[in-house]
């Protein structure tokens, strides 16, 4: 409806009034591995009352003198689901309700992060038998509109891109690189597939086969590798008429980000920060902790322009959008470190407020007929 004069009568907010919502922090602690069980690890994390998380072993002299140090051995989230957890609870409890505001016109973001190994392919894909957040979220979103198919016409479209050492590739097409453009919308990655979907069935297969064209560690060919962010974004639009026969238009955004393994890169403090810059280990993942950093401190500038992800996510974090972290953690006491590491940024990552979410809707009087712009509705009307 671009080429159309927009006449806008009305532009809702729907968003809490005044200021904005923090974000919403979840952390899933997985089952132990089979190899862990065999190399005789214990379980180092205790989950209590849904809520709490606490640190209970420590496997060496060093885990023990930071957890002096860091002082994290007790945290409380949103939720914290325990190894038991099924894939529906996650989606439940994290992404129902930003899935039922993406129907209303409003974005929302959902990742995960943690080392490689905690669970966050396995939380956002998930398997075939045990299908996660990605797959459970389009299809509780197919469910919803045809719950609500009788008072409108919705048009979903799936992009699914990857952030691999600072390029953007699309997973869906694999090919040349993409370029990063600002537009009125935000940043969107020039040339990106928008791949209509029309059920769920389709969407699981496509996925799996977009997670394989993710990049591969030379040595380790089979492998995801521990440095490769994927984001599938969900787009939904929606097209009716009100009572007063005026044209409403919506637009929502769901982000689902799995995001490169967290070990070493996400460091706990400035100084190891600068010396890992220097080491160009993930520029994109440290770029998010500056400016996950810049956003707690309450900084006026936030370096969003950093690196790629950051730049892709800005509308996510700093935006209006309702934003959804899950920290995935192993049981291991092997993985002590890496656990307080996640669990530390994952209760700093508590204190980011992001501004009011508002609907992106537009409300036009309907063009009068025989009019170029009524024909075009028209023909807009028959390609939905
Ligand atoms: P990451 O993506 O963080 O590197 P994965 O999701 O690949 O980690 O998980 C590592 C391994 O643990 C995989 O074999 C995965 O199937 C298994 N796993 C992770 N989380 C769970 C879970 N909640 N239940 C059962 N198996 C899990
Ligand atoms: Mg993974």
């Amino acid at each position: 409806l671009q080429e159309m004069d927009r006449v806008c009568l009305e532009s809702k907010q729907n968003g809490e009034s005044g200021g904005g919502s923090r974000i919403l922090v979840f952390v899933r602690l997985r089952p132990m591995g089979k190899k862990e069980r065999e190399i005789g690890a214990r379980c180092c994390v205790r989950i209590v009352n849904r809520r709490d998380v606490y640190l209970t072993e420590f496997a060496t002299e060093n885990d023990y003198l930071r957890l002096k140090r860091l002082r994290g051995r007790h945290f409380t989230f949103d939720a914290s689901f325990p190894e038991s957890t099924t894939q529906l609870e996650v989606y439940s409890t994290t992404t129902a309700e930003l899935v039922e505001a993406v129907l209303e016109g409003r974005n929302g973001s959902v990742f995960c992060y943690g080392a490689t190994g905690a669970g966050k392919t396995y939380t956002m894909l998930g398997t075939v038998e045990n299908p996660g957040v990605m797959v459970l979220a389009i299809k509780d979103l197919f469910n919803k509109i045809r719950q609500r198919s009788c008072d409108g016409n919705h048009v979903v479209h799936l992009s699914y891109l990857e952030v691999y050492n600072e390029t953007v590739r699309d997973l869906l097409s694999p090919g040349r690189p993409l370029v990063l453009r600002e537009d009125k919308q935000g940043i969107v990655a020039a040339g990106l597939t928008q791949y209509r979907a029309y059920s769920t069935d389709e969407v699981m297969a496509l996925l799996q086969q977009g997670n394989q064209n993710r990049t591969t560690e030379p040595t380790r060919a089979n492998e995801t590798s521990s440095r490769s962010h994927a984001i599938l974004q969900v787009m939904v639009e929606y097209h009716a008429k009100d009572a007063s026969n005026n044209i409403v238009n919506r637009v929502g955004k769901l982000s689902l980000i799995d995001l490169a393994g967290s070990e070493r890169a996400l460091a706990t403090d400035q100084r190891t920060l600068r010396s890992l810059e220097g080491a160009n280990i993930n520029k994109s993942l440290l770029a998010l902790s500056s400016c996950i950093n810049a956003l707690v401190e309450g900084k006026k500038h936030i370096p969003f322009r950093n690196s790629k992800l950051t730049q892709l996510l800005k509308d996510s974090l700093g935006g209006a959008c309702n934003t959804v972290m899950i920290a995935n953690i192993s049981p291991s006491n092997h993985s002590f470190g890496e656990t307080q590491n996640t669990l530390h940024w994952a209760d700093r990552a508590k204190e980011i407020r992001t501004k009011a979410c508002e609907a992106n809707e537009e409300i036009m009087q309907v063009p009068e007929s025989g009019t170029d712009q009524a024909k075009l509705l028209l023909e807009l009307q028959k390609e939905n």
